[in-house]
């Protein structure tokens, strides 16, 4: 697995970006959110709270899918940001988060 990503194409992001817009808004995301509980740490913060967060990043050639896309808390999505991949792996798997699925 290689750190380097090549750069995405800004009209590949606004297109996915508006894509995660509609999504978000769809019966099938409310759906999904309903029970309110975050795809990584498993807590239930209530659907109000969860985000739609890209598995894969679309900044690393994610897209906007059902299969890429999970309900995130705020708390969990802010270190997704913030932390490097390997970091975000190790706060995984401090939440017992990895293997378990
Ligand atoms: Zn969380």
């Amino acid at each position: 697995m290689s750190d380097y990503y090549a750069p995405v194409d800004p009209e590949v992001l606004k297109r996915e970006r508006a894509k995660a817009r509609a999504l978000r808004q769809s019966p099938w995301w409310k759906r999904r959110i309903a029970d309110g509980v975050c795809h990584y740490c498993r807590r239930r913060v209530g659907h109000r709270h969860l985000t739609m967060d890209h598995l894969v990043p679309l900044g690393r050639g994610g897209r906007t899918t059902r299969g890429n896309v999970v309900p995130a808390c705020k708390t969990c999505n802010t270190k997704k940001q913030s932390l490097v991949p390997v970091e975000w792996e190790e706060y995984l798997r401090a939440l017992g988060a990895l293997g378990d699925d």
